[in-house]
């Protein structure tokens, strides 16, 4: 059985993490970020039926984030409507409308299906993590799974 859980369901989470998840290898911004964000995806990769509502604005995850202040994304000037933006063309890409409720499995089955690593190319290109390539790496393996457990 799962250790009781100390994150509240459904889970809160902005859109563009659903795809920063699948390339988690425990960097991040600072300590308490990368502690945080562990205790989510390992949360998450342990049950993938728990719940999620897709946002487009700060989630669990922004919650330890250092450039989290005031509700907004203030790690450069226009990381908030940068941010925001690339939350809703994913949910654009997915077929969801902001706040819909799904499961991890189901989110994650429709990056599967409609996210191409030539898109997550577009999405990401300005952010400071794409150069190591994990987060393509992580959604090419989520694509080679048959189901959609990570
Ligand atoms: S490159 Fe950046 S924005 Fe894109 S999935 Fe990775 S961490 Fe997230
Ligand atoms: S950099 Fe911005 S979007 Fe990313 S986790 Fe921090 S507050 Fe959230």
């Amino acid at each position: 059985m799962r250790p009781m859980s100390k994150l509240a369901y459904p889970l809160t989470i902005r859109s563009h993490h659903l795809l920063c998840m699948l390339g988690f290898r425990g960097l991040g911004y600072n300590s308490t970020f990368v502690s945080n964000m562990r205790s989510v995806v390992e949360e998450l990769r342990s049950d993938c039926t728990l719940a999620l509502t897709l946002v487009a604005g700060c989630d669990v995850i922004c919650a330890a984030c250092p450039h989290k202040r005031e509700g907004k994304c203030l790690r450069k000037t226009d990381s908030e409507a940068k941010s925001v933006s690339l939350d809703l063309k994913i949910l654009a890409k997915l077929g969801f409308e902001p706040g819909t409720q799904v499961s991890f499995c189901e989110a994650l089955e429709r990056v599967k299906e409609r996210i191409r690593s030539e898109d997550m190319a577009e999405f990401c290109s300005d952010c400071e993590w794409w150069g190591l390539g994990y987060c393509v790496a992580g959604l090419e393996r989520l694509k080679a799974r048959l189901n959609a457990l990570l």
